[in-house]
């Protein structure tokens, strides 16, 4: 069940919820009674959404053509 991080904005106090995603967006209430309560996003809740951005940069390979390759461009 994915984490979500709260902050109430009456006591300025963070707290956290394990809740289903489907009350994801459902407000929370502050441990101290608050209910003026923003959500914070978390970058650290969801398992699996990381590491899918891996840069896929290949490196040139040196087949000639360039420019700089034999010194012709100083
Ligand atoms: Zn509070």
């Amino acid at each position: 069940m994915p984490r979500y991080d709260f902050r109430c904005r009456s006591c300025g106090a963070t707290f956290e919820l394990r809740r289903p995603m489907s009350q994801a967006g459902d407000p929370a209430v502050c441990p101290q009674g608050h209910e003026d309560t923003v959500k914070l996003l978390s970058a650290v809740a969801v398992t699996g959404a990381a590491s899918a951005g891996a840069p896929r940069q290949a490196p040139a390979s040196g087949g000639g053509g360039g420019c700089c390759g034999g010194g012709c461009c100083g």
